[in-house]
């Protein structure tokens, strides 16, 4: 079979490797779309810490072709999406049902082999059933659609608030359209990029701040009556944000950081005492799991997708075949072109198709 090992930074070769044969508690999956996450972005720029070769790709859905010998459901021809995260099910974190803090997971794509190839072998708990009415390469989105639900979910927004989204990529997108169903008055969209801000305005966003051309305290204050919002949802990952976001905030609201830096953060004072003389709630939101295993943020996913009410259709900005991960790769280490969800088929399609 063919597979897309990585043998360096950001350096692909497509292979033939053998099929791999699913251990007792495992299934063969025939991968049918995979989408490039930003944080594989970000480690292709940066560093790879995991062994070489690997075979990357923790977004993806296909097909059960085969089980393992201890295989509780019968699967086979089940069209599914599968979780990455491989807790150790044995940590203080993992017993109390917080897989996304487990002290010893295995990550698929990382520490194991990913998506970006034609079969991959995965535990059975980490598979999750879709309607036949989701496409593959949607159901290739229900991974970042979780972490955005993890976010929203731990924020509790309540009917009638007003919600800051910093960030318009793929996670911003995910969560303003989560927070659209939850209710929420606005939604005031925040990103420097005026693309980002136009094509945030379909998803659900109400009002716009592109803080490159005017003052973002004064324009939330200005929609807030003076009040600044209920609540701010960090998904830009930018030093700069990771501090308006506790300028913006109403006394009491509550702050969610989701978007990672990768950089020092240096708070002023005046940010900083916000903190306590506006009595911020302050929560941190990493990955998308909860218990039972891989949670609710996973099956709700699934389910508001095939009901339509989740749009990732428009959020593909490109499709490339598994023979073309490297100008896919490129395409995005480089910023060669503006791009937001990236999709990779490792069959002779190019999506679309159920
Ligand atoms: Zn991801
Ligand atoms: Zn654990």
């Amino acid at each position: 079979m063919k597979a897309a090992l990585l043998k360096g930074l950001n350096k692909f070769e497509i292979e033939t490797i053998e099929k791999p044969i699913p251990k007792e508690h495992e299934v063969l999956v025939k991968v049918k779309a995979v989408g490039i996450c930003g944080s594989d972005i970000h480690k292709m720029q940066n560093e790879w810490k995991y062994e070489l070769p690997m075979v990357m790709g923790h977004e993806f859905s296909g097909v059960v072709e085969s089980i393992g010998s201890n295989v509780k459901r019968s699967l086979i021809g089940d069209r599914v999406v599968v979780a990455p995260l491989i807790p150790c099910h044995e940590c203080v974190y993992c017993e109390s049902g917080k897989y996304q803090l487990c002290e010893d997971y295995t990550m698929i794509g990382s520490h194991r082999y990913g998506g970006f190839e034609e079969y991959v072998t995965v535990p059975e708990e980490n598979v999750i059933n879709i309607g036949e009415s989701i496409s593959f390469e949607e159901a290739a989105m229900i991974e970042p659609l979780a972490v955005a639900a993890h976010g929203v979910m731990g924020l509790d927004s309540k009917i009638g608030d007003i919600v800051a989204v910093f960030g318009l990529g793929t996670i911003g997108i995910l969560t303003v359209q989560w927070l659209r169903l939850t209710g929420v008055k606005k939604i005031i969209g925040i990103d420097i990029d005026s693309n980002k801000i136009n094509e945030a305005k379909k998803y659900g966003v109400t009002d716009t701040v592109n803080p490159l051309e005017e003052s973002i305290e004064k324009k939330i204050f200005e929609l807030t009556d003076n009040l600044g919002v209920d609540i701010a949802i960090e998904c830009a990952g930018s030093k700069i944000t990771e501090e308006q976001c506790l300028l913006i905030t109403k006394k009491g609201g509550k702050i969610g950081y989701q978007g990672i830096a990768y950089s020092d953060i240096l708070l002023r004072q005046r940010a900083f005492e916000n903190i306590f003389r506006r009595e911020y709630t302050i929560n941190g939101f990493w990955n998308s799991y909860s218990a039972p295993f891989p949670g609710k943020e996973w099956i709700h996913s699934a389910k508001f997708i095939e009901q339509g009410k989740i749009n990732l259709k428009d959020l593909i900005s490109h499709r490339f075949q598994l023979t073309e991960i490297q100008q896919a790769f490129d395409l995005t280490v480089n910023r060669e072109e503006s791009y937001n969800k990236v999709m990779i088929f490792p069959e002779e399609s190019k999506g679309d198709e159920k």
